[in-house]
């Protein structure tokens, strides 16, 4: 699961991310940024946000059975995609060479609704995982010094992306939405007193309305656009 802010996941895709675990999948998160423009109060600085809001997506991760999570420290609020940002995700995929790399996506301008402008962190993220997918990660003569690090190339063989426009894959997240609730509330800082629960539900269960999920029965759903890129039918694989 690769994405920009501490919290995004728990907002987006942590009812998946808490089944997948259950059912035996080793989840492991990358935050992009540090997370630290999360603030409006003038008492409180980039540098003690950082700290605090890491140790909240420590903390949230644990709620979740999260195996991992690597922050790259890019400064939250600036994030473009350049080559060092390809770079670092390509590193952690490379290490990990997930089966399912989880995106933000990045083609996501505002919700519906019109209620919501995207964070341009968020699309920076999508695009460059976008990049890592191909041909960051699975191109040997792309960035050689990971070579030198260690990191063989990786053909990532399916891409999720979390999203709210356009969805072809829904979770039943009726079962962890509980757990989803509790990891979000982890992170104080942004929380406040909001009643973040009723709002999670609302949302889940306005996905879990769509015709898709609702044909198969779920109460609370979370929505994604799934690529699968590598296929054992594939004819060019088989050969
Ligand atoms: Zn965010």
């Amino acid at each position: 699961m690769v994405f920009a802010h501490p919290d995004d996941a728990e907002w987006g895709l942590a009812g998946t991310v808490a089944r997948w675990v259950r059912d035996g999948t080793e989840v492991e998160y990358v935050c992009v940024t540090d997370g630290s423009a999360g603030s409006n109060d003038p008492a409180t600085t980039r540098e003690r946000l950082v700290r605090s809001r890491r140790e909240e997506q420590e903390a949230a991760g644990r709620v979740l059975g999260v195996s991992r999570c690597t922050f790259l420290g890019f400064v939250d609020g600036a994030l473009e995609v350049s080559l060092d940002l390809r770079r670092a995700i390509t590193r952690e995929v490379r290490r990990f060479r997930p089966d399912v790399l989880v995106a933000p996506d990045p083609a996501r301008l505002w919700d519906r609704g019109r209620t919501y402008v995207n964070h341009p962190d968020h699309k920076a993220v999508g695009v460059a995982c976008l990049a890592v997918v191909n041909p960051d990660a699975p191109t040997r003569p792309q960035f050689p010094e990971l070579l030198a690090e260690g990191y063989e190339p990786f053909e990532i063989p399916n891409l999720w992306m979390s999203t709210g426009d356009d969805p072809d894959t829904y979770v039943d997240i009726t079962g962890t939405i509980d757990v989803k609730a509790e990891a979000l509330r982890c992170h104080a800082s942004q929380i406040h007193d909001w009643p973040v629960e009723d709002w999670l539900r609302a949302r889940a269960k306005e996905t879990a309305a769509s015709q898709t999920a609702a044909s198969q029965g779920m109460v609370y759903a979370e929505a994604f656009r799934t690529f699968r890129l590598k296929d054992a039918e594939d004819p060019d694989e088989a050969r």
